[in-house]
């Protein structure tokens, strides 16, 4: 398989890509990006037994290869998902959380998380098969998540420039509340608002940004044996994050506290709360000096 990964370093090296363009009409789309960066949460991408980069990576590839050479009828397209649900790992971290086996690999790379059921894949010259699926047709077309309607498009235009890297952007994309509060705070910091722009002229603010936005993925402070990474957003809040509170002797928690919420953070003691502020203060520097520079 492929290594999907690029990022925003390679742009700032002069290696593969640029700072991001001015944005153009469609830029705040959030589930396509490019031919290596693409969203399937709602698809249940991350509720799997391995949620690693390399655990979801060979599953995808594995399933795509064996897609291909699936005949486009619905008993063999149907009779696919049989097969797949008995040969992969059903051991979900949310069991009431469909994974939808006709997530795949898709793009003429096969590089793309996506449907292998959608009419634009050519091997199904045409044809819609996701009428076969669990949600059925309708659904799977006219679903977007809460973070496509809730986010400001300039926000969403700065985290599809800046996430280069698929496994990252699918964890984050749908994390409307902790995308919401780490751009209030960079604004709040610079008195004024963030455009896609800053990114532009200042392109090392780029990895300073996607270094807060791995924390997604890397937050050191989550609890003990809180490793599950899969994200429910749906709207019935089925599984919400637990409530973050102060440790003894704090009566609020007065600084980040949607981010630490969002993250996931142990606050048992002063000190946990203490060593987790510190770590996004100096997250929130790195950025803020490279868009003042
Ligand atoms: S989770 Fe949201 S951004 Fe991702 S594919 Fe679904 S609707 Fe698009
Ligand atoms: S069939 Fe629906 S749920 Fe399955 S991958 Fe396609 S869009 Fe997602």
């Amino acid at each position: 398989m492929k290594n999907l990964r690029a990022t925003c370093n390679d742009g700032l090296n002069g290696q593969t890509t640029s700072p991001p363009e001015a944005p153009k009409p469609g830029d705040d789309y959030l589930c396509q990006v490019s031919g290596s960066v693409s969203c399937g949460a709602c698809c249940g991408l991350y509720n799997v037994a391995d949620d690693s980069r390399a655990g979801i990576e060979a599953l995808l590839a594995a399933r795509s290869r064996r897609f291909a050479a699936t005949p486009r009828t619905f008993e063999d397209v149907l009779r696919f998902r049989r097969v797949s649900e008995q040969r992969e790992n059903q051991q979900r971290p949310l069991s009431d959380f469909h994974h939808c086996p006709y997530l795949g690999l898709v793009g003429p790379r096969q590089e793309t998380v996506g449907c292998l059921l959608h009419p634009l894949e050519p091997l199904n010259r045409g044809l819609d098969f996701r009428s076969l699926s669990h949600y059925g047709g309708m659904t799977c077309h006219i679903y977007f998540c809460p973070a496509t309607r809730l986010l400001p498009a300039r926000y969403k235009q700065m985290v599809r420039a800046v996430v280069m890297d698929w496994y990252l952007y699918g964890l984050l994309v749908t994390e409307h509340r902790l995308l919401q509060a780490i751009f209030e705070e960079i604004e709040y910091r610079l008195n004024r608002p963030l455009f896609l722009d800053d990114f532009r002229e200042h392109p090392e603010a780029c990895r300073a940004l996607e270094g807060l936005f791995e924390l997604r993925v890397s937050w050191p402070f989550r609890p003990p044996g809180r490793t599950r990474l899969v994200n429910y957003f749906f709207n019935d809040n089925r599984h919400p994050r637990p409530d973050i509170t102060p440790p003894p002797g704090e009566q609020t928690i007065g600084r980040y506290r949607t981010i630490l919420q969002e993250l996931e953070t142990r606050t048992n003691t002063v000190g946990d709360l203490r060593r987790a502020e510190l770590h996004l203060d100096n997250q929130f520097r790195t950025l803020q000096e490279c868009l003042q520079s």
